[in-house]
């Protein structure tokens, strides 16, 4: 089902501040900067080879991400795994009994399409599922 951890989702107050740490430390190659309007977030991707770390950070108190800070603080987020077909696979995965928060995929960033396994599906961590988006359309609504 799962090709490779495409990448790892850390929660932060501000990318600003975050980035130096991962770019000029760590010396990630940095790819940029984006918002995802729809889960009002703004993110920031930097990769290590094959896999990449994606820093979150609130754009608004609605965003899913400044109520996981408020609740644990900054901190690992979500690990996403590249698949293909990804509907397919959510389907497969309702079918076995393993709860969803997204049943049908969603855009994401860098013309991703994502969905979110219910963390109760992986004792306690939020698991993703991406697929690169080869159609080329940007829908964010
Ligand atoms: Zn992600």
């Amino acid at each position: 089902m799962v090709k490779k951890i495409d990448h790892i989702g850390i929660a932060v107050y501000s990318i600003e501040e975050a980035l130096p740490f991962y770019k000029d430390v760590l010396r990630l190659k940095y790819i940029g900067t984006e918002e995802v309007h729809s889960q009002q977030v703004k993110v920031a991707f930097l990769s290590a080879e094959e896999t990449k770390i994606e820093l979150l950070e609130p754009m608004s108190s609605e965003s899913p991400i400044a109520n996981f800070l408020q609740k644990k603080g900054e901190g690992i987020h979500h690990i996403a795994f590249g698949v293909n077909d990804l509907s397919s696979r959510l389907v497969e995965l309702k079918t076995n009994g393993i709860p969803l928060i997204d049943e049908v995929p969603r855009m994401g960033a860098a013309n991703f399409q994502i969905a979110f396994l219910h963390p109760k599906a992986a004792k306690n961590v939020l698991v993703e599922l991406c697929e690169k988006n080869d159609g080329g359309e940007r829908n964010e609504s």
